[in-house]
């Protein structure tokens, strides 16, 4: 019988195992995205069969607070009545049908009313967001140089799955076999934070940059927020060479604020970026992603102009009502409770982890945050990958232990949702101490 009870161990995990041992025989590592696997923290990841509110429900009927959400969608908690009647109503109406819908202008129309954005165009995955930008920014431009900056994830592009070359204002070497050096060799890769060597590679290679593309707060290496002003000197200095500014919010976006982090850093100043790129929340837990920006950039797309770019489920019918109706419900409200919760928990992580003498850099934008286990200040990818990842992996086995499921990996932000209520966050602040204490103890600065 499933054990209902707080505090799982690993023996209550037999049908997770069961599953994952299967999972690995017709799937490369049993999973369908990397992170899933718990690689980077060893164990069995939890097979999740059901979950409602803040609440993931496994295959073994342990329960745990989710501060996942589904790597960010999930804003209104899992399972909320409202999307699931708008979404359940589509279904009835049919699933996909290949041409246009009503659901699609309802979608673009809150887009474009909360953000700079001029029009926009749905796909089906943040991948296919940032590699549609790009290859507009390019059309756009006539040409083909590409910077980002390191640590920044904008989906499996191969032009992006790029390491820095052998100096600043050197072409990339690709990040992973199976990338070839031709897709990476238009590709420059930056520190972030890094005013120097943006305007280095500028003054360098300015005429033939298409774009910058830059998560417009990387959530991604866990959170390290832009330092201030630092996007819009990146929109001013790609204007200056006549690049596009691709600002990639689809972790960010309708997350770290009602506006994304735009909102929190740009809304004010009077700029914006030339394109962006959504996805996550504005899917509602569907596959659903957009790009969009200035008009007469987007213009340049097919069939209006020359650019190719086209998707069979792209707007699909039942992923842009969960998205509307997501958007519809992020009311302000949503983003105060959630930013509430989000304080309350980095509190109580900085003080468990202080008592337990392990070092830690907490950092947030907007309602995102992370939990670095390092004393060093965390700016750019450098600092991020000073973590001590074995400590975390003792942390987040201690917390998954007691019933909170954390990220699987040390370089990712923690997630919260609306339904994250008082129980929820008190389940959480009740794991923190035995975990702070098993991260001490696995610590390489040795804790107490
Ligand atoms: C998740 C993410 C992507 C990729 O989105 P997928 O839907 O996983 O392809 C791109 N950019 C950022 C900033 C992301 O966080």
């Amino acid at each position: 019988m499933p054990s209902l009870q707080t505090g799982p161990s690993s023996d209550t995990a037999a049908r997770s195992a069961e599953l994952f041992a299967r999972a690995r025989a017709v799937t490369p590592g049993g999973v369908n995205s990397p992170v899933r696997a718990f690689n980077a923290v060893g164990g069995t990841p939890r097979f999740i069969r059901s979950a409602a509110g803040a609440w993931l429900t496994d295959v073994d009927g342990n329960e745990y607070v989710d501060l996942i959400c589904s790597w960010g969608p999930m804003l209104l908690g899992h399972a909320h009545p409202e999307v699931q009647a708008a979404v359940q109503a589509a279904v009835g109406r049919g699933t996909s049908y290949g041409t246009p819908t009503e659901p699609e202008v309802l979608l673009a129309e809150e887009i474009v009313a909360r953000t700079p954005i001029e029009e926009v165009r749905f796909v089906s995955s943040g991948t296919e967001a940032t590699m549609s930008a790009i290859r507009l920014a390019r059309g756009f431009t006539g040409r083909d140089v590409v910077v980002k900056f390191a640590g920044c994830y904008h989906g499996h592009v191969d032009a992006l799955l790029a390491s820095a070359g052998s100096g600043l204002a050197t072409f990339a070497v690709p990040g992973t076999p199976g990338v070839p050096t031709s897709s990476t060799e238009l590709t420059l890769v930056l520190p972030y934070n890094d005013r120097a060597a943006v305007e280095r590679v500028f003054a360098e290679h300015g005429p033939r940059i298409a774009c910058l593309i830059t998560e417009a707060a990387p959530g991604n290496m866990g959170v390290v927020p832009p330092e201030p002003g630092f996007n819009e000197f990146l929109a001013r200095t790609c204007r200056a060479h006549g690049a596009l500014f691709i600002s990639d919010e689809v972790m960010t976006g309708f997350r770290a604020s009602r506006q994304g982090q735009w909102g929190l850093d740009g809304a004010v100043e009077g700029w914006a970026p030339d394109l962006m790129t959504f996805g996550k929340v504005m899917g509602g837990g569907f596959p659903a992603a957009a790009f969009g920006g200035r008009a007469d950039v987007m213009r340049r797309l097919a069939p209006e102009g020359p650019v190719y770019q086209a998707g069979t489920l792209s707007g699909n019918p039942v992923a842009t009502t969960a998205g509307l109706t997501t958007l519809q419900l992020a009311t302000d409200e949503v983003y105060a409770h959630i930013g509430a919760a989000a304080d309350t928990i980095r509190a109580a992580v900085a003080e468990a982890l202080s008592a337990a003498g392990v070092p830690h850099v907490v950092q947030s934008t907007g309602t995102m945050f992370s939990v670095f286990f390092t004393d060093a200040p965390v700016r750019d990818f450098a600092g991020a990958s000073t973590t001590d990842s074995a400590a975390y992996a003792a942390f987040f086995h201690a917390m998954l232990d007691q019933g909170v499921y954390l990220p699987p990996s040390a370089y990712e932000a923690w997630f919260l949702s609306a339904a994250h209520d008082d129980r929820a966050v008190q389940a959480v602040l009740d794991a923190l101490p035995v975990a702070a204490a098993a991260a001490a103890a696995r610590s390489t600065a040795g804790g107490h």
